[in-house]
């Protein structure tokens, strides 16, 4: 990482190239969204060394959405590890939108990948836990590891959300009649849905990928939170599927593993080096915020951290003394 007042510029110049851009719109599937400011924006990135830097709505919060999964898949990995997760979950895009029927049918009911919400819904469901209670209180207390503090739920987007989530409580159904879903359907989906309500913020979320990128230690708490096999499975599964149907276009700019959740929020990870995160509800076609995607894009290339980059490790010169 480049020293600390480099970061600073760079976040700052992050802010300035995304604010003019107010294309998209605000998601308005789950009632409470619809109520977003668009105009806000927040900004944060934590190294591994525990600094944080933030600009912008960095403390303002929003329920996390699907940068949930993530998480929730990490634990799973932690708890079944990684042959059984590959085998139940799968890591392959589905190339389709991340509420997809269609993706079902086409692959025997397999849910393809955990960052859909057929595969999310298959990995709630793989949560330890006598009960889907303790299920949940075990989810909440890992996301809370992540961000070293204790999260609660939005509990009018929990509402709001368990209301309208037929499509949610549809594909979990299927998924079951696939048996490919543990427990019963319902519950899954009510666990799930409270996942994605919980309330976070930008800096939280920035911790959170910093814990990803520094081998599961969180920088700001020191506790190990996962083992480092469980980070490095995770960010592989971002690298293909963190931003559904666009994850190409994303990796293709920006050369990092990353994720997004419909509130407005990405979360994007620099192994070894921090966690990343940008909030601005509104949203693209695919559902991933066009400022976050701004924000991230600008300071992956200010600050080189693109995993795909390269400059020659030798000069001509060097050529000749390495045949020697
Ligand atoms: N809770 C949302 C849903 O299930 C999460 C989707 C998202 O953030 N893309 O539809």
């Amino acid at each position: 990482m480049p020293g600390s007042e480099r970061v600073e510029e760079a976040v700052s110049a992050a802010v300035s190239h995304a604010l003019p851009h107010t294309e998209g719109a605000v998601a308005d599937y789950i009632p409470t969204l619809a109520e977003a400011d668009p105009g806000v924006l927040g900004v944060a990135l934590a190294e591994v060394g525990g600094e944080v830097h933030e600009r912008g709505d960095s403390r303002l919060e929003f329920s996390i959405q699907s940068i949930s999964k993530a998480f929730v898949y990490a634990l799973v990995c932690q708890e079944l590890g990684h042959r059984a997760v590959h085998d139940r979950v799968g890591v392959n895009n589905t190339g389709l939108p991340f509420n997809s029927v269609m993706a079902l049918e086409l692959n025997d009911g397999h849910p393809m990948n955990p960052m859909v919400n057929a595969g999310a819904l298959v990995t709630t469901s793989l949560v330890p836990g006598a009960t889907p209670a303790r299920q949940w209180d075990r989810i909440r207390r890992c996301l809370g590891a992540f961000c070293g503090r204790e999260l609660e739920v939005y509990e009018e987007t929990y509402r709001a959300e368990s209301r309208t989530n037929g499509r949610n409580r549809a594909i979990a159904q299927l998924l079951a009649s696939y048996g490919r879903l543990d427990g019963d359907a319902e519950a899954v989906v009510d666990v799930y849905t409270r996942q994605c309500s919980l309330a976070v913020t930008t800096r939280d979320l920035a911790v959170m990928g910093a814990t990803l990128a520094d081998g599961g230690v969180n920088p700001v708490t020191g506790q190990q939170v996962v083992p480092a096999s469980v980070c490095r499975d995770t960010l592989a599964v971002l690298a293909s599927t963190g931003l559904y149907e666009r994850s190409g276009e994303w990796l293709f700019e920006i050369g990092l593993p990353g994720k997004s959740g419909v509130s407005g929020g990405i979360l994007t990870v620099s192994p070894g080096k921090a966690g990343i995160a940008a909030f601005s509800p509104r949203l693209d076609a695919a559902g991933n915020s066009v400022r976050a995607q701004r924000v991230t894009a600008h300071l992956s290339r200010s600050l080189g951290l693109d995993v795909f980059a390269s400059t020659a490790a030798t000069t001509t010169e060097d050529h000749t003394h390495d045949q020697s």
